[in-house]
């Protein structure tokens, strides 16, 4: 257990146990997906040392940040929070999703929990979901940030054809879309044990939920499925706006 975990109460746990649950049914699908693919011929790009998409917003629930914080040391989590607080910026500048996408990359910029040296993840065992379920069709040049966006005339006619063809994409992006599907059984799982558990559901930003689970007043106002309290706290915080932490 990292120095910086808290001694959790019995709900939080439940929580927890659903959601270490559901990764384990998706890790087992989706390496089972990935296989037969492969098998088949199928490309995948994504392996470790690659983390040209780690640097995309990512959306989580409260309790995948649960999950990461306890497992962080203070100095993570301390790098977590500056993140966190980039976020904020990005978003109160943003005027709608597409620019607040493209901002977040550029200067949000790479997870603090990616070792830029080995381009490996810190905390690859409790990594979120988007996290888990994101596989490339192509090389990582088309995951780096403004590469899609700028291709010339040929390539980029050259690239939406590749992606319509495949029938493993959506046909827009060339990122794998069954495993995305598959992910949706984690979301209903978290979705319940939330809502059981502390009557509430969170979901928001990695980075921010991330920093605000580390946060005990924060937690015992989301146990007490104490909304107002909980919104109070991550103000006093500088960890609030409503479409980065969003209670259902
Ligand atoms: S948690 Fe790991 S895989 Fe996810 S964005 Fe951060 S470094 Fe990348």
């Amino acid at each position: 257990m990292p120095s910086s975990a808290l001694l959790l109460p019995a709900s939080d746990e439940r929580v927890l146990a659903a959601l270490e649950a559901a990764y384990g049914r998706f890790d087992a699908r989706s390496a089972a997906w990935l296989e037969k693919y492969q098998r088949g011929g199928g490309y995948v790009h994504c392996g470790k040392g690659c983390a040209a998409c780690c640097n995309f917003p990512v959306q989580v629930s409260l309790a995948e940040g649960l999950l990461v914080a306890q497992s962080l040391e203070p100095d993570q989590l301390e790098a977590m929070r500056a993140h966190a607080f980039k976020v904020m910026r990005n978003a109160r500048g943003a005027t709608e999703w597409n620019a607040y996408l493209r901002s977040h990359r550029v200067h949000v910029g790479f997870c603090p929990l990616l070792n830029r040296e080995t381009g490996a993840c810190t905390a690859y065992a409790v990594r979120p979901t988007r996290c888990r379920d994101t596989y490339s069709t192509l090389d990582a040049h088309y995951c780096t940030a403004g590469v899609v966006e700028t291709l010339g005339r040929e390539e980029r006619a050259w690239y939406a054809r590749t992606v319509r063809e495949n029938p493993v994409t959506d046909g827009v992006s060339h990122y794998i879309a069954p495993l995305e599907d598959l992910s949706a059984d984690v979301a209903t799982a978290v979705s319940v044990a939330m809502r059981a558990a502390w009557g509430v559901e969170l979901w928001g930003d990695f980075w921010v939920l991330t920093s605000l689970a580390a946060d005990e007043a924060f937690m015992n106002a989301v146990r007490a499925g104490h909304v107002a309290r909980a919104v109070k706290r991550a103000k006093s915080l500088g960890l609030w706006h409503p479409e980065i932490v969003r209670f259902e």
